[in-house]
């Protein structure tokens, strides 16, 4: 199902990263306990009411070393495009300011609905002072206090009621909706459009999720794919486009709609440290994931080279070591057609789910093998164990005690499922539960 999204507009220091912890909150969630490699506080889920929607903080989006009122606008103009509806904050202490109508002036030509928020009301005596609000046009404004988390139920009801009713995704479960990250350059351009060029692909063009965003449909080998669109196929010309922030949250988007994600690496420049950070976003989100070795034609290869550069990038992405590589060219379509079957393994890996009786003889005979530790006299006795969730999948063992089910137990467990089970191309969460 695909949600709404929703940005926050208004000048620095008016509270807009407050509100937006404040919303995105600790999302704790039974696939959250394995320590991410990034966070990124500009793009987060968020719930209200049990409507999930995407939230997007403009203010975090630096873009060079513009004039503040330049910046702000193209921060006003992001929103405009990216989201359905629009948080436009101010500064309930100062008053409106002459930047905050230069942003309400683009806003109100937007069409988008906009909700008028005004911060820092941090007592009910203030809430008088909000009516000077009315004149920048957008009715009704919010007292809130993101210090105090004040107010920000009814802003949300506001919120949730201009979500725009969302069609379904067609055919969600049979489809594999995909996407290209990597950083510029590496070749996205030219791997989607190789993939659309290749033999007994059926293209389609569908309606994606923005305006003026396109999704691709293709067949092929009788599983159909969604490509999604992401930073390096939206060419628009727009002066915010090239920045890296952009290009992150353009990314994030298209992570968050995908089944599997593929991290593309140019052989010929080899591994940078962005590939590090952009690879760590898609693993973050639980996505499953395929390593993708582009410009493949560049280098001299003999029968060695595969295996050489396979050790780099497994010496570079620790945390990846489920995720298959794949090396082609997307110029010469060299080894092109290993792609999407590869695809194929990691989505349905993705979606994998295993009967409880069949993956606790593997836990049962994996401790046989390896017993349990002791930890300060006291040993960690494993009860039963359970999927609970795909996508990724995600295994409750429920133990005496969880404090005893140390690191390297739990990735002993983990290589038993994965021998067991082949997990290929995507990760898997292992919690440890309480049950005596
Ligand atoms: P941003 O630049 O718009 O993202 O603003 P920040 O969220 O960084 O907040 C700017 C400053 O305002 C910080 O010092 C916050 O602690 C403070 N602030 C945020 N919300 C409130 C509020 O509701 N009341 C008060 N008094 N201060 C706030
Ligand atoms: P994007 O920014 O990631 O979308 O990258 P592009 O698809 O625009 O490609 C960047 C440059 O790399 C272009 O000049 C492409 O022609 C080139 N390129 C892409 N794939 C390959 C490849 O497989 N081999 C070689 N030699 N060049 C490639």
């Amino acid at each position: 199902m695909r949600k709404a999204t929703v940005a926050i507009v208004g000048r620095p220091n008016v509270g807009k990263s407050t509100i937006f912890n404040r919303l995105v909150g600790e999302r704790i969630s039974i696939v959250e306990d394995i320590p991410g490699v990034t966070r990124d506080r500009i793009y987060s889920q968020a719930e209200w009411l049990n409507t999930n929607f995407n939230l997007i903080d403009t203010g975090g989006i630096e873009i060079g070393d513009e004039p503040l009122l330049m910046q702000m606008r193209q921060q006003a103009e992001i929103a405009i495009d990216e989201a359905d509806v629009i948080i436009f904050i101010v500064n309930g202490k100062e008053g409106i300011t002459a930047a905050d109508e230069e942003v309400a002036k683009l806003l109100f030509k937007s069409n988008k609905p906009i909700i008028l928020a005004v911060n820092k009301v941090d007592n009910p005596e203030m809430k008088h002072e909000i009516y000077e609000y009315y004149s920048l046009g957008f009715g009704e404004p919010f007292p809130i206090s993101g210090a105090h988390g004040l107010g920000l139920g009814d802003l949300l009801d506001e919120v949730v009621k201009h979500f725009p009713t969302l069609e379904q995704d067609q055919d969600d479960e049979d489809t594999i909706y995909f996407s290209l990250i990597g950083r510029p350059n590496v070749g996205k351009s030219s791997l989607v459009n190789a993939l659309l060029n290749e033999e007994r692909v059926i293209v389609s063009d569908i309606e994606g999720t923005t305006r003026d965003a396109i999704d691709t449909k293709l067949h092929k080998d009788g599983q159909d794919y969604v490509i999604i669109d992401t930073a390096g196929m939206r060419k628009r010309g727009k002066v915010y486009e090239s920045t890296e922030k952009y290009s992150v949250l353009r990314a994030l988007r298209a992570i968050e709609r995908s089944d599997v994600v593929l991290v593309l690496i140019d052989a010929e420049t080899g591994i940078r440290e962005q590939d590090k950070k952009i690879a760590g976003y898609a693993h973050d989100a639980g996505r499953g994931i395929v390593i993708v070795v582009n410009k493949w034609d560049t280098l001299e290869t003999n029968d060695k080279t595969m295996k050489e550069y396979e050790e780099k990038i497994r010496a570079h992405f620790q945390f990846l070591d489920y995720a298959p590589i794949v090396f082609l060219s997307a110029k010469t379509k060299k080894r092109l057609h290993t792609l999407l079957p590869m695809v194929k393994i990691a989505s349905e890996n993705h979606a994998k789910r295993i009967p409880t009786n069949v993956l606790n003889d593997v836990i049962m005979d994996a401790i046989a093998m390896n017993p349990t530790p002791t930890v300060k006299g006291q040993r960690l006795k494993v009860l039963y164990a359970t999927q609970v969730a795909v996508k990724p999948p995600a295994f409750v063992i429920f133990v005496n005690d969880p404090e005893l089910m140390h690191f390297s137990y739990k990735r002993f467990l983990e290589n038993k499922i994965r021998d067991a089970f082949g997990f290929e191309g995507t990760p898997i969460k292992i919690l440890a539960r309480k049950r005596s």
